[in-house]
């Protein structure tokens, strides 16, 4: 039975043991479909998360979708481009039941004002990563990544710890959401910045975020009592960035972290210029959107000057992968790249393993189904610090939005590990429904973003799309239900390439393969392609596990 959403009653959050469709296959891909939207930040408008990440191109091609994998049989594919199903085609009943391209335009053309063009004729939409390939978990599905930065700066700068520390960050959408509880969870205080009360109002009451204080003094008073008392506090402020972070800094205050997550990739769609009310800027979307790109960029040189002068007085400073740097530098802050990408700074020993936010959704809606995999978890990888760590901490402070869902960092094998004996728990009934297992598209093998993912790669191969297309190609061979390339819009475009996969674990013999190679083959090539980068983490990872790597 489909469960009522509080969020956006019209958007129920899909479940129980009914089948609309003709496999659990498909049925688990429409159940993803509907969930991206029931978590959404505009379902009415298909907008799942950053700006316009969209699940459809529009709703005529959502209800085709919807029909789609109603009929298909298990021996067809859908094919899908940019959110617009455009036929079905004969295969087999091992390969995937939908593959799709998301927003790719030829290399000369990848230009924002191309693309907003391409949109507005409506032929194309942006998938944003996990938007159009149906994998959004709502802010869960980042908040592990933000909470392992926090900790990897807390053991570099902090004795490993962050309570008493500061956090300063903006954005309380979709993903930057996240960012309140991670913080929280890492036992900071972490003051975000947002334009729109909604979307702090809305965090609050999903349990992402404790207090909204009512203005700036209040805010920092809030903040300096918890760093006092040790205390873990998140605190939102309602107000624009570029005037706030300048006026912090103005204040002598420094932060002990400082980063970003605006929607800065999009300056029509998603960045609030400073001096502007939300009104006027959804006005100016249609009426004058150059405008609104003039003013954003004016904006982000005052909300990145102040993060450099934070950097200056010693503060842990880095872009969380929202292009505000290269947008900084677009309106002339020449050091804007002093400000370091968060892959390449926290992350990239644990990318080079392949080790990146692995995920399931139990389709059946059962919170019971996510709990026994959590017990699963930790009673497979006991050895494995940063997983049983954080499956403790999510159980406890994590709520589910949409569908029971759950993230992990797992990484080579211990993925397919944990998704087959997943699989064999459906099989044997002890599960209440099928699960479906994703990845961010933000993970080893399968990105291509020269200011995100792939910055400062060791041997200079930063911009090469080819790893995803190879990741997605991959993927089909090996089977996957849901193969996905996709490539940046708004101010993304020609910045990015990345691939994504869903696999339904439905308990069946065809399943296990399917979870088997898919999902080896994907990590394996999240190896190799470190492996090739010369990474020794990668390099050590391949001699010790069979990846198949290929070394001259
Ligand atoms: P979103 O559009 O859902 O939310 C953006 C939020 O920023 C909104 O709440 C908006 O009100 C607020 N905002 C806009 N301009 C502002 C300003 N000047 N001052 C204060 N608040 C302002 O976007 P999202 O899904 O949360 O994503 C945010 C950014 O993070 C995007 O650029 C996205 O692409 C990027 N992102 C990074 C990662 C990662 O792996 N690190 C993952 C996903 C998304």
């Amino acid at each position: 039975m489909p469960e009522a959403n509080p969020r956006h009653p019209d958007f129920p959050i899909p479940g129980g043991p009914e089948l609309r469709t003709k496999s659990w296959r498909t049925e688990g891909l429409l159940r993803l479909l509907e969930n991206v939207l029931a978590v959404g930040e505009a379902p009415e408008k298909l907008i799942v998360y950053a700006a316009l990440g969209k699940a459809a191109r529009n709703w005529p091609a959502h209800g085709a979708i919807v029909k789609s994998l109603t009929e298909i049989d298990e021996d067809e594919t859908l094919i899908i481009q940019s959110g617009k199903p455009v036929g079905i085609l004969k295969t087999h009943a091992g390969a995937p039941m939908v593959i799709m391209a998301n927003c790719n335009i030829v290399g000369q053309w990848a230009k924002a004002e191309n693309f907003y063009d391409l949109e507005r004729k409506g032929l194309i939409c942006w998938g944003g990563l996990t938007a159009g390939a149906w994998q959004y978990i709502g802010s869960q599905g980042v908040i592990q990544g933000t909470y392992e930065i926090f900790m990897r700066i807390a053991e570099r700068r902090f004795a490993g710890a962050l309570a008493g520390r500061f956090i300063l960050t903006a954005g309380l959408g979709g993903m930057g959401g996240a960012q309140p509880l991670a913080g929280r969870m890492a036992g900071a205080a972490i003051l975000c910045v947002d334009v729109d009360p909604a979307r702090a109002r809305m965090r609050k009451e999903i349990g992402f975020l404790d207090e909204i204080a009512p203005d700036l003094d209040t805010a920092l008073a809030m903040i300096s009592a918890a760093q006092a008392e040790k205390r873990a506090l998140s605190v939102a402020l309602i107000g624009n960035a570029a005037e706030i972070y300048p006026e912090i800094a103005r204040r002598g205050i420094t932060p002990d972290i400082v980063t970003d997550q605006t929607s800065a990739h999009d300056l029509v769609y998603g960045y609030v210029p400073a001096g502007y009310d939300l009104d006027r800027v959804r006005r100016l979307r249609e009426q004058n959107p150059e405008e609104l790109i003039e003013a954003g960029r004016e904006s982000i040189t005052h909300h990145v000057a102040a993060m450099l002068e934070f950097q200056a007085r010693g503060a842990e400073v880095f872009d969380n992968g929202n292009l505000i740097r290269t947008q900084a530098k677009q309106g002339g802050i020449e050091h804007a790249f002093d400000i370091p990408i968060f892959t390449e700074a926290y992350l990239r020993p644990l990318f080079a393993r392949a080790i990146g936010p692995f995920r399931w959704m139990a389709l059946s809606g059962d919170p019971g189904d996510i709990a026994q995999i959590d017990d699963l978890v930790l009673e497979m990888f006991p050895d494995n610090a940063i997983v049983t760590n954080w499956i403790r901490l999510a159980r406890a402070h994590v709520p589910f939005e949409g569908l029971p869902a759950r993230i992990a960092w797992l990484g080579h094998g211990e993925r397919t590990a944990l998704a087959r004996a997943v699989n064999q728990m459906v099989a044997d009934g002890r599960l209440s429904g099928p699960v479906a297992f994703s990845r961010d598209h933000l993970d080893a093998g399968a990105m291509a973003h020269p200011n995100i993912m792939t910055e400062n790669m060791r041997d200079g191969s930063d911009a090469i799309a080819d790893w995803p297309l190879i990741s997605a190609m991959t993927l089909c061979a090996s089977g996957a239900d849901l193969v996905a390339v996709h490539s940046g819009g708004g101010g993304y475009a020609g910045y990015m390439t990345s691939s994504g996969v869903t696999v339904i674990a439905d308990g069946t013999a065809a399943a296990d393969q399917r979870l088997k190679l898919a999902l080896t083959n994907d990590t394996a090539l999240g190896v190799i392609r470190y492996a090739d980068a010369g990474y020794s983490d990668a390099l050590d990872e391949a001699a010790k596990k069979d990846v198949g790597h290929i070394r001259l």
